[in-house]
């Protein structure tokens, strides 16, 4: 048993429906209790689709327990596909009809039906949702691909690609494909297949007619990508075009995969990123300490463009997904930190509280921590909410989305010269330290600014300093003096300055705190 309030994914059978819900001609059959429906919502609502997804629940209840769930589960396989008419369908099983060992494979074959039937095993007690799409996708290709034989691609003008890994309720997967989708009409690279999102069955059947894949997002294609690359020698991309640097690397991957000249479509495609992070407005960046947390593409990802690109110092990487645990540490260990490998929310809060960074980038999860924290963050992985499905075009991949991040990474942080004020004047009544930056003001209000929070799961005690003006709890051991010395350093960089100095006081026992050893303490880590 576990404890837990939230989790960063849903059980194996939500990735099974995502991989339904992106194709059509396609149907699941979920052998699964009544109320098993919810997921609908993440689909119809979340992600704001007009249509259900294409799934049936056997949905059955207490009662049936008793009887022959069996027969539950061929008659609800016997309607829908009678119904609804697909191409093909899956079966499987949720978490409680696991349980119940119902066999949804071999009942669903014994019913000869005239459609392939692609049967999955996704064992909901030990992987989660992501692992459930790649090995839904995997076997979709296996079941379509199976049986193909190698084509020949010798004498063919040009090179022609599939993109793969995109699927519904993907993070701005909507946006990345177009986004993708026009680095690849400007390199002159035809697309094939792009799946699962929007693909058929009989799209899936045509994916070896391709010389090569791009893998998009790994956590959901890369299984079935290495399968293709052995059984239909298709090599596949691995860089995921997230920042300005990784898709002009992208733009060559491609183009040497493709055997066209990379410049050309380089000279095109235009970004503002790399001039904005240079202008000299984007001079306070620098060295702004950033934790970040999510999946582990978009997390790596993010890192890369943080330091690279922005000049920030990433002080925190972790992500939930343990599959992917292997890059983070090798991406982490590149940025001098250790990776953080957790599904636990409460450890991500705890570390974020240890790293003390300025900006927070993460999930959904992270965005509530960075509120109560009174940390500025953006969303840069799944689990997401609503506003994460965005009416307007949104991508995170390509030029266009190296745009995007730079204003929404930007965004939540106190703009320079209002930092720089607050570090001269921060007794004024209206723009002072415990006030929310002033452009976000119309969001936040005037909230007033909590103290930094030792721990975070003293929400109580926190909650209430958020809400007392300026009443600026500071733990013992400090004298007067220093106290009031510390409350000089600006609000964002405080709380670390009150961690070395009593970490620099402890390791020479040295109490109380004095301004003096406030200022060793300084001249000790600026060193
Ligand atoms: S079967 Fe799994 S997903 Fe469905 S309600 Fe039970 S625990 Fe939740």
């Amino acid at each position: 048993m576990q404890l837990a309030v939230w989790t960063y994914e849903g059980p194996p059978h939500v990735g099974a429906m995502r991989i339904a819900a992106s194709m059509s001609g396609l149907h699941y059959v979920l052998h699964a209790p009544q109320g098993d429906t919810y997921a609908d919502l993440l689909f119809t609502m979340i992600e704001r689709r007009k249509s259900r997804p294409p799934v049936t629940y056997t949905t059955f209840q207490a009662r049936d327990l008793g009887k022959d769930t069996a027969e539950v589960f061929r008659t609800a396989c016997e309607h829908a596909v009678e119904r609804f008419q697909p191409q093909a369908i899956l079966v499987g099983a949720s978490c409680t009809a696991e349980l119940i060992q119902d066999d949804p494979a071999g009942l669903a074959k014994a019913l000869g039906l005239s459609i392939p039937v692609i049967p999955l095993e996704l064992p909901s007690y030990q992987k989660k949702e992501n692992w459930g799409a790649a090995e839904t996708f995997y076997r979709l290709v296996r079941g379509f691909c199976g049986g193909v034989s190698q084509p020949d691609r010798a004498d063919r003008a040009r090179k022609t690609c599939n993109i793969l890994g995109s699927t519904a309720l993907g993070f701005r997967n909507r946006d990345d494909i177009r986004e993708v989708k026009g680095i690849l009409d400007a390199l002159g690279v035809p697309v094939n297949v792009i799946a699962p999102l929007g693909a058929t069955p009989a799209d899936i059947a045509r994916l070896p007619e391709a010389d090569f894949n791009v893998v998009l997002y790994p956590e959901i294609a890369d299984t079935a990508a290495r399968w293709l690359e052995r059984t239909f020698k298709q090599p596949r991309s691995t860089t995921v075009p997230i920042g300005a640097t990784a898709t002009r690397d992208f733009v060559r991957e491609i183009a040497a995969l493709a055997g066209v000249d990379a410049e050309p479509a380089l000279e095109e495609l235009g970004e503002r990123l790399s001039w904005y992070a240079r202008s000299i407005d984007s001079n306070y960046l620098t060295g702004k300490r950033v934790f970040i947390f999510g999946d582990a593409t978009h997390a790596v990802a993010a890192a890369r463009v943080c330091r690279d690109e922005l000049g920030f110092k990433v002080c925190g990487l972790g992500t939930y997904a343990r599959e992917f645990a292997r890059d983070v540490r090798a991406a982490a260990a590149d940025h001098g930190i250790e990776a953080l490998i957790t599904d636990d929310h409460l450890e991500v809060e705890d570390a974020i509280v240890a790293a003390q960074p300025e900006l927070v980038l993460g999930t959904q999860m992270e965005r509530h921590v960075a509120k109560r924290l009174r940390l500025p963050c953006a969303v840069i992985s799944s689990p997401v909410h609503v506003q994460d499905f965005p009416a307007r075009y949104s991508p995170q991949m390509g030029f266009e989305g190296a745009n995007v991040i730079f204003d929404s990474w930007v965004h939540p942080l106190m703009m320079g010269l209002e930092e720089h004020l607050l570090g001269m004047f921060r007794e004024d009544f209206e723009f002072n330290d415990t006030a929310e930056a002033s452009h976000l003001a119309a969001l936040g209000g005037t909230a007033d600014r909590a103290v930094e929070a030792d721990t975070p799961r003293a929400n109580a005690t926190m909650q209430s300093e958020i809400h007392a003006p300026a009443a600026e709890a500071l733990p013992a051991g400090w004298t007067n003096d220093a106290e009031k010395e510390l409350r000089k350093i600006p609000f964002f960089v405080r709380g670390k300055a009150r961690r070395n100095t009593e970490r620099f006081a402890a390791e020479r026992g040295v109490a109380p705190i004095t301004v003096e050893t406030l200022y060793d303490a300084k001249a000790y880590f600026g060193r």
